[in-house]
């Protein structure tokens, strides 16, 4: 399996740590009933989404773009080090392999100019930080986090309310260090680079979308998380903070990107996790991209 390729003037890899069951679709996707479960496991399990115990088939993966100017990580996974006792399969996760990845991509953690966190969600922020003689420091020393401005707060608030771990161990000690930029969500960097507000998942959500003049491809973050959710749109996911905000935000989505060639870099669906857009019915098909 190839986790490299090239869009435009534009390579990407994907840096995949970790690719499991993760939880029973039905709890994971509460409105799914068994009737929509039966209808839609043979295509799923076809497409690696769904395993023979109905179990979601999830990827966690960073990718990193390398455009002409800079380079750059959207999402940094769960991270090594990290307690995290409401989430067993994550809690104190150790191992190379993730830098490895990274590495065999050409790339040092110092090369990374930008990371990017579609949101501040656990499984997605993890490794902006590494634990060096117990101090939380950030792993890509020379990059800009960028953060949307509203996310921020929102997740600040929530912590000042009662601990958030993951904001705790690896968004403040990102702000300590002075690494941080808070942007808006629908943030130009540059002619390459643009962030789309996708909110519903949590408040300030953003997508990324890359290309010049066009967006040869987006990365959707969580505002999506299993291809059923675009043949029905309307099946969000249990832990979204606004579920019927995701669920427009996740039709506006699909429906702009329909019959398209934009590559759409899921950050959850098995592998190869990018995928073109096309009508089903009422819905939308998504069509890896091998
Ligand atoms: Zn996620």
């Amino acid at each position: 399996m190839t986790t490299s390729f090239q869009i435009a003037d534009m390579r990407i890899d994907r840096i995949i740590e970790g690719e499991y069951a993760f939880q029973g679709l039905q709890r994971f996707l509460p409105s799914l009933s068994d009737a929509m479960l039966a209808e839609n496991r043979g295509w799923l399990q076809e497409a690696g989404a769904l395993n023979a115990e109905d179990f979601l088939v999830i990827c966690v993966q960073s990718y990193v773009v390398r455009t002409p100017h800079h380079t750059i990580m959207i999402d940094t996974c769960v991270g090594n080090d990290k307690s995290r006792p409401a989430f067993p399969a994550w809690d104190m996760q150790s191992g190379d392999h993730y830098l490895r990845a990274l590495a065999a991509a050409g790339l040092g953690v110092e090369d990374i100019d930008y990371v990017m966190c579609t949101h501040l969600h656990v499984d997605h922020v993890g490794w902006n930080t590494k634990l060096i003689d117990g101090r939380w420091v950030p792993t890509f020393p020379k990059a800009k986090y960028l953060f949307a401005d509203k996310e921020y707060a929102y997740w600040n608030e929530q912590n000042a309310k009662s601990p958030v771990l993951p904001f705790q161990d690896s968004v403040l000690p990102i702000v300590e260090a002075g690494r941080h930029e808070l942007v808006s969500s629908a943030h130009e960097l540059n002619d390459h680079v643009r962030l789309m507000p996708t909110p519903g998942h949590t408040p300030d959500h953003y997508a990324v979308a890359i290309g010049r003049g066009r967006d040869a491809a987006v990365f959707t973050g969580d505002l999506i998380h299993s291809p059923i959710q675009a043949r029905h749109t309307e099946l969000s996911m249990r832990a979204d903070v606004d579920p019927i905000q995701s669920a427009a935000t996740r039709r506006a989505f699909l429906e702009r990107y329909c019959d398209t060639d934009t590559a759409c870099c899921t950050a959850h669906f098995p592998s190869p996790s990018r995928v073109k857009v096309r009508r089903w019915g009422e819905g939308f098909r998504c069509d890896p991209i091998g």
